[in-house]
């Protein structure tokens, strides 16, 4: 029997102590000076991030689905359109199609759970205007096919980097690929605010122009609005936090990579899971480390016993929630989805994580396996 230990999901305050001293003196000049919306912190934060990233803007804004949303309405992406989106996400990548007044068109996933690149091309049609791939658990999708797609078809990429803030492809990071690419800074994201917050990044300077007085109320300076648009701002207290844990992005990434590789190395010859499939030419930044297990309900609610907290990301394929019921698809449209949908489980997974935390959560996966073949 295993001696039984607590392990959370995420321990976000493990992170807060370890900056405590920073982040407070951070926060409290931003209180001390008032500068809620906009102001020094919120320009700094935007400029340190892109010049991290290697991009020529970075467009802060309230969140990392306003982010997406934003750059669609600014490309013209509107009603009579379509835009391709993987059927696995967070409901924010197609959710923000609707609300452009596009139809979100989904293609099933492959291993790795990103867009199948060879189920793309089938669903091109001459109303297609973008392809949003996402970089799921923090892994680069298949942009070299993407992006050939795309200038095949002459579509718009934007890259839905909400989980894989310095994630690469072939060396490059993610995010650079396309027209834009869109980050949430959401609490539990690699980057993570004490709050909502979001960015958009993008070399091409009118977009950026337009995305900014679109967060905006279409004004770039007070009272001076050249458009309707609407109020998704970064606050001054998120960039403070965010300009601090900016300079310690690389060395927690790195850290949840070497947690990943512990795990890969403890359950590597268990029969019934597999580990999280990596493609050769791409990074992982591990936002999630993602088993896949036959019995998967089953060994939830033994982790569980164990107290091991666990996450499905996500327990269903997008297309089949009743949100997309109006679409008329079903399992059979997405048989990769379904199937893999059954059998993920997302085990814990943060920088901060002891080492004792993730032997003990592989011996007990390894404990379920062996009970349930004798
Ligand atoms: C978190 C997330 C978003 C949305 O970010 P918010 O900041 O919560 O609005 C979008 N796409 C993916 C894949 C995400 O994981």
């Amino acid at each position: 029997m295993l001696k039984t230990m607590t392990v959370p999901f995420v321990d976000l305050v493990a992170q807060y102590d370890s900056i405590k001293e920073e982040v407070d003196r951070a926060i409290s000049e931003v209180v001390s000076t008032a500068a809620f919306v906009g102001g020094k912190w919120v320009n700094e934060f935007a400029e340190a991030f892109a010049a991290e990233l290697g991009v020529k803007h970075c467009v802060p804004v309230g969140n990392g689905t306003d982010a997406i949303y934003i750059v669609l309405r600014m490309l013209g992406v509107g009603s009579g359109d379509e835009v391709i989106v993987p059927a696995t996400s967070w409901i924010s990548t197609s959710e923000v199609v609707s609300q452009t007044g596009a139809r979100p068109v989904f293609v099933d996933v492959d291993q790795c759970m990103h867009m199948d690149v060879s189920k793309v091309e089938a669903v091109v049609t001459d109303r297609t205007k973008a392809i949003i791939p996402v970089h799921l658990y923090g892994q680069a999708a298949e942009m070299d096919a993407i992006v050939e797609i795309a200038n095949r078809h002459g579509l718009y990429i934007v890259e839905d980097c909400a989980q894989a803030h310095f994630a690469s492809y072939k060396g490059r990071r993610v995010g650079l690929f396309g027209v834009a690419g869109t980050f949430s800074f959401y609490p539990g994201k690699n980057l993570g605010a004490y709050g909502d917050a979001g960015a958009i990044v993008t070399d091409d300077d009118e977009l950026a122009l337009r995305c900014r007085m679109y967060a905006n109320h279409g004004a770039l300076k007070k009272h001076e609005h050249q458009m309707e648009g609407i109020n998704s701002r970064l606050d001054g207290i998120q960039a403070a936090v965010l300009l601090v844990k900016l300079a310690r992005i690389h060395h927690w990434n790195r850290k949840r990579a070497e947690i990943a590789d512990r795990y890969d190395r403890l359950l590597l010859d268990i029969p019934g899971v597999t580990t999280p499939v990596r493609r050769g030419s791409a990074s992982h930044v591990f936002h999630l480390y993602v088993i896949k297990c036959d019995r998967r309900d089953e060994l939830r609610s033994w982790l569980g016993r164990h107290n091991v907290a666990t996450a499905i990301h996500y327990p269903t394929p997008l297309p089949l929630l009743p949100a997309y019921r109006y679409l008329r698809q079903g399992p059979c449209d997405f048989p990769s989805a379904t199937e893999a949908h059954r059998r993920i489980v997302s085990l814990p997974m943060y920088p901060e994580m002891p080492d004792d935390h993730v032997a003990y959560v592989a011996s007990a996966i390894r404990e379920f396996a062996a009970r349930s073949c004798s």
